[in-house]
């Protein structure tokens, strides 16, 4: 597979072209219920660089008003695969910032002050039916094949019957009043779009019994009390969009500008999936993939944007991954990072921490092949052969790192003679001739002099370098582990 490094995009060059000058205050708002992945990393990345190219300002709110869909340490998660890819919030829950708390289960007293604002005014109700009222108006809709949906009873609730119950203390949530027809509004991708909510819900719920908002009257509320300029996200809420815009109408505020993004599907058009770990941040970190690779390939995933400026120019084709691409933009950052020795420390820890990590009962006794040339030189000689610096501890490459163990079996016993005089011919040579042509040739000669097949040869110092059957040409693997362990390996065998 080949491409053209000039056609891969750079972050900053897609932030330069792609956005005009807005005042911008953006925010990424990720539900604790899961990593950050492939989909959510790209909303977040977009307003990233909308406000990095407008001079604005982005913000990382987390919505944790469904508190039973939250996962432990997910906040903790999102927030360090965001600085690992670079995305560095301006104002976030660790830095906090003017707009703050930017957790919303902080936020519950904003909320219900909020609230009652849309009470006093009514475009919101106290709502008293039990569960399992709501259960059968579920089920008889779903009887008479028809979609369920609150009939909004408690609407018409006198303000003396309300208060009787309020006052009983019986339990409630309180519901936002829809209005009745078309809620239109202009969408920066997808151009104009309309709905007609109430036709297909009822008055949603916006306090819950427990006091805690849903999502759509948490996002409302914080985006105008942060003084959201343009809510980039994912296409899914776009039909929550014009409910949202009714909350911002019934406020008297002015909603933000609305821009949806369309999905991004596997490489065969499905859908990404929570339950697929391999669209995870989190995995790629683990794999060994650099962030701009993982960022450049969020990017690629189709269209995206063209180059007229602004973000209504963002496609809206739905845009397929292509996992290959991943591969070929890490392989370029580790070359990118091997071109420059400045690097090199940073690499040579990596490969550290990765190979102590692939074989942990190695490092106490010393046997790992850690030295810092001996890294440098194999990621030099491997950059072509991997594609992530995981690879590096594939079975196929453990000789890099670890003596073999396996014992010779009689079909190498034969060969103790020849390993040994090859093993002194190596000692005696200069470390200078210690290169793969000089091997080659020494090995073809030796196996013509010594009336031994070449190919037999090779299989059994393959076998003594590596314990493997099949692998790098020989010369190339005595080259890369160096004079001192080819001459370690083969003696091991003869002694
Ligand atoms: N909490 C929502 C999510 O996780 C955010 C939707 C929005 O950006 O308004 O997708």
């Amino acid at each position: 597979m080949k491409y053209n490094i000039f056609r891969i995009t750079n972050v900053q060059f897609m932030q330069k072209r792609y956005f005009k000058k807005v005042q911008a205050r953006v925010r990424f708002a990720p539900s604790p219920t899961g990593l950050l992945h492939l989909g959510s990393l790209r909303t977040a990345l977009y307003n990233y660089l909308f406000a990095r190219a407008n001079n604005g300002t982005f913000i990382l709110r987390i919505e944790d008003t469904d508190q039973s869909r939250c996962i432990p340490d997910a906040i903790e998660k999102i927030q360090s695969d965001l600085l690992w890819c670079g995305i560095i919030p301006d104002e976030d829950p660790i830095r906090g910032g003017p707009a703050g708390p930017y957790i919303q289960s902080k936020r519950l007293e904003i909320y219900k002050e909020q609230v009652l604002k849309l009470i006093d005014n009514q475009s919101a109700y106290y709502c008293f039916c039990s569960d399992h009222r709501l259960d059968l108006l579920r089920r008889e809709a779903i009887k008479s094949r028809q979609v369920p949906k609150y009939d909004n009873k408690c609407r018409h609730l006198s303000s003396d019957e309300v208060k009787a119950k309020l006052n009983k203390g019986d339990p409630f949530c309180i519901r936002f009043k829809l209005s009745i027809g078309k809620e239109s509004f202009n969408d920066l991708i997808y151009g104009k779009m309309e709905h007609d909510i109430a036709q297909r819900e009822g008055d949603p719920v916006i306090i819950k019994t427990d006091g805690y908002p849903t999502y759509h009257f948490a996002n409302v509320v914080d985006d105008h009390l942060m003084e959201i300029s343009h809510v980039l996200r994912g296409i899914e809420w776009q039909v929550s969009t014009p409910k949202h815009i009714m909350m911002y109408k019934a406020f008297n505020w002015t909603p933000p500008l609305y821009g949806h993004l369309p999905l991004i599907l596997n490489s065969d058009g499905s859908k990404l999936s929570k339950r697929q770990n391999d669209i995870n941040i989190e995995s790629f970190r683990k794999d060994g993939i650099f962030p701009l690779a993982v960022l450049n390939y969020v990017i690629h995933a189709g269209g995206g944007f063209d180059n007229k400026g602004g973000a209504h120019y963002i496609h809206i084709s739905s845009n397929k991954l292509s996992p290959p691409k991943l591969l070929e933009f890490n392989r370029i950052e580790i070359a990118k990072l091997l071109a420059n020795e400045k690097n090199n420390k940073f690499l040579i820890e990596r490969i550290i921490k990765l190979v102590t990590e692939a074989f942990p009962n190695r490092e106490t006794n010393g046997s790992l092949h850690l030295d810092e040339n001996h890294i440098i030189s194999v990621l030099k000689w491997a950059q072509n052969r991997i594609t992530k610096l995981n690879d590096l501890v594939s079975s196929k490459l453990h000789f890099l790192w670890i003596m073999p163990t396996t014992a010779l079996n009689d079909a190498h016993l034969e060969y103790l003679d020849t390993l040994k005089i090859i093993s002194t011919k190596l000692d005696e040579t200069e470390i200078q001739n210690f290169n793969k042509e000089w091997i080659n040739n020494y090995l073809k000669e030796f196996a013509k002099e010594h009336g031994i097949s070449y190919p037999t040869l090779m299989k059994v110092l393959r076998f003594v370098l590596s314990d493997l059957k099949d692998g790098p040409p020989v010369a190339e693997m005595i080259e890369i582990l160096g004079k001192d362990s080819t001459l370690l390996r083969i003696k091991r065998c003869i002694s």
